[in-house]
């Protein structure tokens, strides 16, 4: 299959004519297909076409354009199945997880078209009479979306859906990992009637990524994808005066309590650390464990690590699916390397898996770390991998100390029925995320999503929050006086 990318509503290979290859992570001799490796030319005629389209975008009534994201939401349910199975076949996960991930898109979708009925303003009383104040959320312009692969569809479309809705006419660079999900949201855009320049999809790698960040016309980035890439992107757009919203990694604690009920943390910390094979932004990936309770639950939890059915997301019964690819595979081997060679035993798993089903896919075995502590390279770097690093303590306060010791803050958890050492928890923990008796994913479409420190800067997709992301305020006021009325000083008003 060729794919190609979306410009002013048509699809059309790279003017360079470079390409590259994506096969599927679970069997490489499946190719999915190559796709254009774009350049700053390719940006800049998507970027001029999305111009072009926004003089007249801007002015369709938000309640208009919902009315397509909805529509985009009718097809997204009417084709999910195709989705869910293509995904998995690009990207790995199992289906029932892209399942979800496609439901995320059609909760997001439903929720941004709801809000063009909406994008609520503030009207305040004027300080001075026969005036009024209004503000107004204005489109921002054309906008640049950078993605990565890990939710191909729903991660995307936290992003593409409400910047619809307020007005925005979009560039959007998907991951080179996941440009055929990309290319099946895009028909669905412009299947719902997104006119032609709205929407555009150019692929490519770092260098259309940074063509489309330098664009002097393109006014905001949002981009979603690692802390490396995320600072690199920001420090661009401060010299340019750019808005940037960015959403990078994690790594999550999830903290247990003896008093918690464990066979549920059981089931949340296998969820959480191994779910989507630990490519997950919020995976859990640090389990700060009560020593009451360590011994215990680490043995419970090795015997069902053993269990996890490792293998090609589409077929089964298959819980943990593959790595992205060979480089990502490379990186987990390395950290296993240097979890050893810091001194952290390992309980289980730390090894490729190559035969037989595994001959011809990426897969790494569901891997525990014990004896942990915070200055290990484990403790602190995003992994991105089915790896778990265990630490040990004796108190709550502790638990939330070691939490914190860590220059990312996007999700966490704690697993107790002692109400108060939960509201201490939610209090404490630097993270966006707060979650109790649950693991640390599972965002709902319609909260703010998004986390501190290394994590964001500070901006929040989902829920209404978005919102703020893709527009700008303008402030209004109408003098009806008939006179010249000057704030801060005719304040004798009142006699
Ligand atoms: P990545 O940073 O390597 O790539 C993300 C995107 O940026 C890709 O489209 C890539 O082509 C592009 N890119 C790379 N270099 C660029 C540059 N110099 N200029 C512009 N664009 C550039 O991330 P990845 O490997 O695709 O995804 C994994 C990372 O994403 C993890 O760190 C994970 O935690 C993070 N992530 C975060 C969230 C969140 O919401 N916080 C969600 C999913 C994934």
């Amino acid at each position: 299959m060729e794919g190609l990318n979306y410009i002013n509503g048509q699809w059309r290979p790279s003017r360079s004519n470079r390409w590259f290859e994506k096969r599927n992570p679970a069997d490489t001799r499946d190719l999915i297909g190559r796709f254009p490796l774009s350049s700053a030319d390719d940006i800049a005629e998507a970027v001029a076409a999305a111009r072009q389209a926004y003089n007249h975008w801007r002015l369709v009534p938000a309640p208009r354009r919902g009315e397509l994201v909805r529509k985009a939401g009718d097809l997204l349910v009417q084709r999910k199945e195709e989705l869910a199975r293509a995904m998995t076949r690009e990207m790995g996960k199992p289906l029932v997880e892209s399942r979800g991930d496609v439901q995320e898109a059609i909760d997001t979708a439903y929720y941004a078209a709801s809000e063009g009925r909406r994008l609520f303003g503030y009207n305040t009383p004027s300080e001075l009479p026969n005036k009024v104040n209004l503000s107004f959320r204005m489109p921002v312009g054309v906008c640049g979306i950078i993605t990565a692969w890990n939710f191909p569809i729903a991660v995307p479309s936290w992003k593409i859906f409400p910047a619809l809705v307020c007005g925005n006419t979009l560039v959007w660079k998907p991951s080179e990992d996941s440009p055929h999900c990309a290319n099946l949201l895009a028909e669905i855009l412009a299947e719902a009637g997104i006119p032609p320049g709205v929407f555009n999809v150019v692929h490519g790698d770092a260098e259309a990524g940074e063509a489309l960040v330098r664009h002097p016309e393109v006014r905001l980035i949002a981009f979603t994808g690692s802390t490396a890439v995320g600072r690199r992107i920001a420090s661009i757009c401060g010299e340019l005066n750019k808005k940037c919203s960015l959403e990078m990694g994690g790594k999550n604690p999830l903290i247990i309590l003896p008093d918690a009920p464990l066979d549920l943390a059981l089931e949340g910390v296998l969820w959480g650390a191994f779910g989507t094979t630990g490519q997950r932004c919020t995976a859990t990936s640090r389990l700060i464990l009560h020593r009451d309770i360590a011994e215990v639950f680490l043995q419970q939890l090795c015997e069902r690590v053993h269990t996890l059915r490792v293998g090609n997301g589409l077929e089964e019964g298959v819980q943990v699916g593959p790595i992205i690819n060979e480089r990502q595979l490379q990186r987990i081997e390395s950290y296993v390397q240097i979890g050893r060679e810091e001194g952290a035993r390992l309980l289980v798993g730390g090894y490729r898996l190559t035969d037989g089903e595994y001959a011809h896919g990426f897969f790494f075995a569901p891997t525990i770390f014990t004896d942990v502590t915070s200055q290990m390279r484990i403790f602190r770097e995003e992994i991105f991998g089915p790896v778990l690093s265990v630490t040990v303590v004796d108190s709550l306060e502790e638990a939330i100390a070691v939490a914190n010791e860590s220059d990312y803050g996007l999700s966490s958890s704690i697993y107790t029925r002692d109400i108060t050492a939960a509201f201490r928890a939610i209090r404490d923990l630097e993270a966006g995320i707060t979650y109790v008796n649950a693991p640390t994913i599972g965002a709902e479409a319609h909260m703010p999503f998004g986390g501190i420190k290394a994590t964001g800067n500070g901006h929040r997709e989902g829920g209404w929050t978005v919102f703020d992301i893709f527009t700008e305020w303008k402030t209004v006021y109408i003098d009806y006086s008939g006179r010249l009325q000057r704030a801060q000083i005719d304040t004798d008003v009142v006699s």
